[in-house]
C-alpha cells in the first residue's frame, strides 16, 4: 500500500487532504497519509501567534501574519469551489474579511472532511532522504523530543514560501537606535502609533504594513523602492522614496540625496523558499515567480517525480490554485494522471517559462495564472466554478486598487461559485479598527 507524507498543514497540506477525503468518500481507496505539522494547529499562515524569533521548543516561528490583516484581495479569487463562503456561513459576507473569518473559513472545510487524525501535531519534519523507490522521513514530536523515522513512498511539501525572510544589509543600519525589524516579525501596527517609519520594500507585504501603520496612527510611512515604485495614489502622511543607500544614526540617505530622520524601521524585503529538510537533490530551488524551475504542471518535481510541492508559485490566486495543484497530485499519486516521460515533462516546462518570460506587468500575470490553474483544474475533477469570473474580479481589483489604494476594500464581486453578488462591507476599510470575526459578522447583521 501507497504511503504518503504531506509535510505541512496550512491552506496547501489542508487542500491535498481535502483532494484525497473526496476521492475516499467518493469510494476510492486512498493510500495511507500521514501529515507532519510542526505547529499545534492547522491554517499555517492563518493561525495568529503573538511569537516572533523561535517558539516554546526552539524552532523558528512559522507565522508572518499580524493582527488587522484583512485580505489583500477579494475572497471571491480565493474561494473553494467545494465549499463556498455562503455554504460555511450561512449566508453572503462581504469581499474583504478580516484574517480571522478567513482562518474560520479554511477550518470549516477540513473540519467537516474528518481527516484530522491524519496530522501528527507538534511534529517538524527534519529531513527527507530518497531511500530505495521512496523515501525515510525523519520527523521530531517537539512536545516529547521523540525523534521518529518512517517510509514513504511519495512525499508533498506544502511548507510554504512566505515564513524565513530575505535580509539585506544597509551601511549603518547596525546604529540605527530605534527599532529595526522584518515583516515577518511585525504582528501589530500600533506599535508604531506616533512614529516617523521606515518601510523598506515595493510589494505587497510594505504596501500592506505600511498602509496599516498609517491606519492605526503612524506620524508618517516612507516607503523604498529598488527598482521602481509601487506608484498608489497614497493618502496623507504616506510617501514612497528610492533605495536607501546608508544610516547615519537615525537619519536614513536616499538615492535621490535626499534623507529623513526615522523612529522604527521595517524591512519588507521578502522572503525565502526554504526548505532545509530536503535532501539536496529533491530541493526546490526559486525566487518567488509564477513558474518554479523543476516543477513539472508546478508541482511534481521532474528529477524525482514521487516529490511533489505545493503552493510555491508567486501567488496571485491562492487557495483556488492550492485545491488545483492538489487534486492534481491527488490524481497523479492514484495514477489517474500518468506523468510524462523526462523529455516531455522537460519540453512542457520549457514551454510554460517560456510564457512566464513574456509577461509584462501585473494583467498578463493574472492572465498567466488563470491559464495555469484552469489547465490544472480541467485536468481532475475538481468542481466546476466560474474561473472567468474570478479572473474579471482579479483585474478589476487590480483597477480598484490603482484608483484607491485605501478604498479598494470596500467594493464587492461576485461568488465564482454560487454567483451571490457579495454584499458592501457596513465600514469602509479605513475606518474599520477591529477586525474580530464576532464585529466583522455581526455588526453587519445589526446594520442590515
Ligand atoms: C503577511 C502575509 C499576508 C498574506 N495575505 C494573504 C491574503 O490576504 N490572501 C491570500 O490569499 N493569501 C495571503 N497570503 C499568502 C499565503 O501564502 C497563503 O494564503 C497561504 O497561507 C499559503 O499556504 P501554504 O499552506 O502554502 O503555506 P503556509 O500557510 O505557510 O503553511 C505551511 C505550514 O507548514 C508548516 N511547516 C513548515 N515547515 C515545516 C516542517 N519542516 N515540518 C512540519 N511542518 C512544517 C507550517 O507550520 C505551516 O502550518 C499572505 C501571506 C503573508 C505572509
Amino acid at each position: 500500500m501507497t504511503r504518503v507524507a504531506i509535510i505541512g498543514a496550512g491552506p496547501s497540506g489542508l487542500a491535498q487532504m481535502r483532494a484525497f477525503a473526496r476521492a475516499r468518500d467518493a469510494g476510492a481507496t486512498i493510500p495511507e497519509i500521514v501529515c507532519f505539522e510542526k505547529q499545534a494547529d492547522w491554517g499555517g499562515l492563518w493561525t495568529l501567534t503573538w511569537r516572533t524569533g523561535l517558539d516554546a521548543s526552539g524552532e523558528p516561528v512559522h507565522g508572518s501574519m499580524y493582527r488587522h490583516l484583512w485580505s489583500n484581495g477579494p475572497k471571491e479569487c480565493l474561494e473553494f469551489a467545494d465549499y463556498s463562503f455562503e455554504e460555511h456561513f450561512g449566508r453572503p459576507i462581504p469581499s474583504y474579511p478580516p484574517r480571522a473569518v478567513l482562518r474560520d473559513y479554511i477550518a470549516g472545510r477540513a473540519e467537516k472532511s474528518g481527516f484530522r487524525d491524519w496530522i501528527r501535531f507538534e511534529t517538524v519534519v527534519r529531513r527527507v532522504e530518497p531511500f530505495g523507490d521512496g523515501f525515510t522521513v525523519i520527523s521530531e514530536n517537539l512536545a516529547t523530543g521523540e525523534e521518529v523515522t518512517d517510509d514513504f513512498d511519495k512525499v508533498i511539501v506544502a511548507t510554504g514560501h512566505f515564513s524565513t525572510p530575505n535580509v539585506p544589509e544597509f551601511e549603518g543600519l547596525a546604529d540605527f537606535p530605534g527599532r529595526v525589524l522584518h515583516a515577518h516579525d511585525f504582528r501589530d501596527a500600533r506599535n508604531f502609533t506616533g512614529l516617523d517609519l521606515l518601510v523598506v520594500g515595493a510589494s505587497y507585504s510594505a504596501e500592506d504594513v505600511g498602509l496599516q501603520c498609517w491606519k492605526y496612527g503612524a506620524k508618517t510611512v516612507t516607503m523604498t523602492w529598488r527598482s521602481a515604485p509601487m506608484g498608489f495614489n497614497w493618502p496623507d502622511r504616506v510617501d514612497e522614496r528610492p533605495l536607501v543607500t546608508r544610516f547615519e544614526g537615525d537619519v536614513a540617505h536616499f538615492s535621490d540625496g535626499s534623507s529623513k530622520r526615522f523612529d522604527a524601521v521595517l524591512l519588507c524585503t521578502g522572503y525565502r523558499h526554504h526548505f532545509p529538510f530536503m535532501e539536496e537533490s529533491l530541493r526546490l530551488r526559486t525566487r518567488n515567480r509564477l513558474y518554479a524551475p523543476g516543477l513539472y504542471k508546478g508541482v511534481a518535481w521532474a528529477a524525482n517525480p514521487n516529490v511533489f510541492y505545493l503552493g510555491m508559485q508567486d501567488q496571485w490566486y491562492t487557495f483556488t490554485m492550492f485545491d488545483a495543484e492538489a487534486w492534481y497530485a491527488r490524481d497523479v499519486i492514484l495514477g489517474r494522471i500518468a506523468l510524462p516521460g523526462p523529455d516531455a515533462m522537460e519540453a512542457d516546462m520549457a514551454a510554460w517559462a517560456a510564457r512566464e518570460a513574456a509577461v509584462d506587468g501585473g494583467y498578463m500575470a493574472i492572465d498567466f495564472q488563470t491559464a495555469y490553474v484552469r489547465e490544472l483544474a480541467h485536468a481532475t475533477d475538481y468542481p466546476p466554478f466560474d474561473l472567468a469570473s474570478a479572473a474579471a474580479s482579479f483585474k478589476s481589483w487590480k483597477r480598484d486598487k490603482e484608483a484607491s489604494i485605501v478604498g479598494y476594500r470596500d467594493k464587492a464581486y461576485p461568488s465564482p461559485v454560487t454567483g451571490t453578488m457579495a454584499p458592501v462591507h457596513h465600514t469602509p476599510w479605513a475606518d474599520a479598527m477591529d477586525d474580530g470575526m464576532e464585529t466583522f459578522l455581526a455588526v453587519r447583521a445589526a446594520a442590515e
